[in-house]
């Protein structure tokens, strides 16, 4: 073989994750001892409880390879737990538990040989990457700042019609409470939506990683109005603080059949082969403690909906175009108000927004474009989740610190007051 052989023109063009990115340098910041508000990558801040860590410790022994599908008590407790929480009908036999949710949401994708996937912008960042990996065309539907970045009939009725192959299986990726915008749909949105849904045969993934942590009572879910083609992805990660654990379910309907489960599981019997058995154990007790989870969710909405408000009011003040958060940890501030003060700077895309915020103030910031917004809008995520939540389980003084946060937004108005 040639010497000068290299592999690297036959590897995929994938580009490092911007979320991982941004964090590295963030990290650099503080080797360096500066000051980081690290607002650009988000994770739970709170501890996944005490009696649930316990769990896992006494399970640390179960070596064995479980069920491709899940353990059955864990898929029982999952539907148990999500009919009392969230008024779902789910029959057990139709989740299937992976390690994480996003590898099942890849799993969906990798199922179909062919099959195109639809992605409203701004949405989560490994969507579109996970859709390539399967070998499938990914479009982007634009949404806007005035329809709270979000999806409407109208969009998805007019990229219907004109799609060339109508026979080709589309799925789209929905995500509520959003990932990045913090934005959730109400119910007669969803009831619209689902319509064309339904005209259309659309296989919808709706991604509600973060359902339990809506702020509000009123959570509404797409799989009331479009359950024959609804898969419903969640998992551990979010409301109970433990995404490094690596525990996630599908609910498939039955209506898309029993080729397409089984499809499904052959891809996840052949990639992960099952979600680690200590992590299933613990996990079926973590649903199972309703009594648990409920005020352990109470707590967090309570902290979550306090300093994303705070957040947000902030910086609206400040001349920044942005919605209050619905749900989850982000918030999607848009620049675009200042983007003369900006173009003057040489500050012309959300990247060069973010890079000079980072350099400037030390806050990180994710561009838009990272979330499949074009290149040159100057939205970003702002994830204002860098403060302790442990204290979460203090009794006498449940108040997480935010001063961390809010620092950092005070630096970011600043910021912009220098403009
Ligand atoms: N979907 C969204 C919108 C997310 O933000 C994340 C995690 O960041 C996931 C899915 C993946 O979650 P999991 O930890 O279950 O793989």
């Amino acid at each position: 073989m040639n010497s000068n052989y290299s592999i690297e023109k036959y590897l995929r063009p994938g580009k490092h994750s911007e979320t991982l990115l941004i964090n590295q340098l963030s990290q650099l910041r503080t080797d360096n001892n500066q000051n980081v508000f690290k607002f650009g990558f988000g994770q739970s801040p709170f501890p996944v409880p005490e009696k649930i860590t316990q769990h896992l410790a006494e399970a640390a022994h179960r070596k064995e390879y479980m069920s491709v599908q899940g353990h059955l008590p864990l898929r029982q407790a999952i539907a148990s737990f999500h009919h009392d929480m969230e008024n779902k009908n789910w029959d057990h036999e139709q989740i299937i538990v992976g390690a994480g949710s996003k590898i099942l949401l890849y799993c969906i994708m990798a199922a179909f040989a062919k099959a195109e996937v639809l992605l409203p912008a701004p949405s989560w960042v490994s969507y579109e990457p996970q859709a390539k990996l399967a070998g499938h065309n990914v479009e982007w539907l634009t949404t806007h700042f005035d329809q709270q970045w979000q999806l409407t009939p109208e969009t998805l009725e007019c990229f219907c019609q004109a799609r060339e192959n109508q026979e080709t299986p589309l799925i789209l990726v929905f995500n509520y409470p959003s990932n990045p915008t913090g934005q959730s749909y109400s119910s007669e949105q969803l009831q619209r939506l689902a319509k064309v849904m339904r005209k259309y045969k659309i296989i919808v993934i709706a991604d509600e990683i973060y359902s339990l942590l809506s702020y509000d009572k009123e959570y509404c879910t797409l799989e009331d109005f479009y359950p024959e083609g609804c898969i419903v992805s969640s998992g551990l990660s979010k409301w109970c603080g433990a995404g490094g654990w690596r525990l996630g379910f599908h609910h498939i309907p039955k209506q898309l059949g029993h080729a397409f489960f089984q499809a499904v599981i052959g891809v996840a019997s052949e990639t992960y082969s099952c979600a680690p058995s200590p992590i299933q154990v613990a996990a079926t007790h973590a649903y199972e403690n309703q009594t648990l989870a409920k005020s352990f969710l109470q707590k967090q909405i309570g902290l979550l909906k306090e300093i994303s408000l705070y957040c947000s009011n902030r910086l609206r003040e400040s001349g920044i175009n942005i919605h209050d958060a619905q749900g989850g940890f982000y918030l999607f501030p848009d620049f675009s108000p200042f983007s003369k003060q900006l173009f003057k700077r040489n500050i012309s895309t959300g990247e060069q927004l973010t890079g000079a915020l980072m350099e400037e103030t030390g806050v990180a910031l994710l561009p838009g474009s990272a979330f499949g917004m074009p290149e040159s809008s100057l939205t970003t995520r702002l994830a204002f989740v860098d403060f302790d939540g442990s204290q979460i389980w203090v009794a006498e003084n449940e108040k997480a610190e935010f001063d961390k946060v809010k620092q950092g937004i005070e630096k970011l108005c600043d910021w912009l007051g220098s403009l």
